[in-house]
């Protein structure tokens, strides 16, 4: 299988997938004539990508799938809840492109699957996915206050991560914000941290040349150096050395990363 990171960031997140026989995007953060122009720069067209899953009903994930569903008639996935609440966010999308994928559950593509699982995250029903093609697997995990012990279940091992990588915890609490937003990214149901994505990292990397995707960073409190720098540390505290067989990769909230094969 093969994917890009379209958009990753507050302003918008999105991701493609592709095997031989079918396209996907999970999310569509980026208005619909963004969304089109991401994919048309790694040389792919909305045209062929046959569904989106979604994984919550925040605006940097949804804030195209009315638009995209209306325009090209493609499914939408999600769960009850979520669709519950992106009803009135999204606007009108046919019955017949509604599509349920349960928490926890999974569906197959031809010869990929599908799995959903919980994250803990202030949205009605937020979930993320793990795609698995043949003995390959890509793991998703962005917008999740900490990532428990049942969430490392679902992505250990992956070849691919994409990894949420929000904020220095240090800038954030210097940083300009309320306390009441502080507050919130630092919770339970906010973001990961640099050093607690970096922890979490540590213990699902396998002994196999592993690609991790640092996603999601905060446009204040955060900077890819820094991001890339703190995760590589704290791996190297864990015993692992980036560049052996991990290796860490930039997302950006306006260029998506190259298409690459997993
Ligand atoms: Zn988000
Ligand atoms: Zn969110």
């Amino acid at each position: 299988m093969r994917f890009s990171v379209l958009a990753s960031g507050s302003t918008g997140n999105s991701i493609y997938i592709e095997t031989d026989g079918y396209a996907f995007l999970v999310d569509a953060g980026l208005s619909a004539k963004r969304m089109e122009q991401q994919l048309e720069s790694i040389g792919r067209s909305m045209k062929q990508v046959n569904g989106i899953f979604v994984t919550h009903e925040h605006s940097d994930h949804i804030k195209g799938i009315g638009v995209l569903a209306r325009r090209y008639g493609m499914p939408i996935y999600a769960n009850r809840k979520t669709w519950t609440a992106m009803d009135g966010l999204v606007g009108e999308i046919p019955t017949e492109q509604r599509f349920h994928f349960d928490m926890e559950s999974v569906q197959s593509f031809g010869t990929l699957e599908v799995q959903s699982f919980a994250v803990s995250h202030d949205a009605a029903d937020p979930m993320f996915y793990v795609f698995h093609e043949a003995d390959r697997k890509l793991a998703l995990i962005t917008d999740t206050g900490y990532v428990s012990d049942r969430m490392k279940g679902h992505i250990q091992g992956a070849d691919a991560f994409v990894f949420e990588s929000n904020h220095d915890v240090s800038m954030l609490q210097m940083g300009r914000y309320p306390w009441s937003v502080k507050r919130r990214i630092l919770s339970d149901v906010g973001h990961v941290s640099n050093e607690d994505a970096a922890v979490a990292m540590s213990e699902v990397v396998a002994l196999k040349e592993t690609r991790i995707y640092l996603s999601h960073l905060s446009k204040d409190n955060n900077m890819k150096d820094l991001a890339r720098m703190s995760v590589s540390q704290t791996l190297q505290t864990c015993g692992i050395v980036t560049g052996e067989h991990v290796h860490l990769f930039d997302t950006d909230a306006e260029k998506p990363t190259e298409l690459v094969t997993v």
